[in-house]
């Protein structure tokens, strides 16, 4: 195991991996060249890690990168929740 984060590691550092650390110390690794920017959802019980994207999350960028006068040159956002589903922790298992 610990060889496969050494390597993973590498790969982040060299550029081809991007690395996302999220709370808990659960991590996900993904792949840097067909990389398309988006943001992350994670269940808190089960912690199925699910991809989204919205054109709203780049405007409300704009307004704060022009409030700051700042270029904004990236972001990540995590939004940690519950699944509605109960005992999805249980579920993810099967
Ligand atoms: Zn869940």
């Amino acid at each position: 195991r610990a060889t496969i984060y050494n390597t993973l590691d590498l790969l982040v550092e060299s550029g081809l991996a991007v690395k996302h650390q999220f709370k808990d110390k659960v991590a996900l690794y993904e792949q840097a060249l067909t990389y398309k920017h988006h943001d992350h959802h994670v269940c808190n019980q089960c912690r199925k890690i699910r991809e989204f994207s919205d054109p709203k999350i780049n405007e409300i960028k704009e307004e704060i990168g022009k409030s700051f006068k700042s270029s904004i040159t990236s972001h990540s956002l995590v939004l940690y929740g519950d699944c509605e589903i109960a005992n999805c922790e249980n579920l993810e298992m099967i």
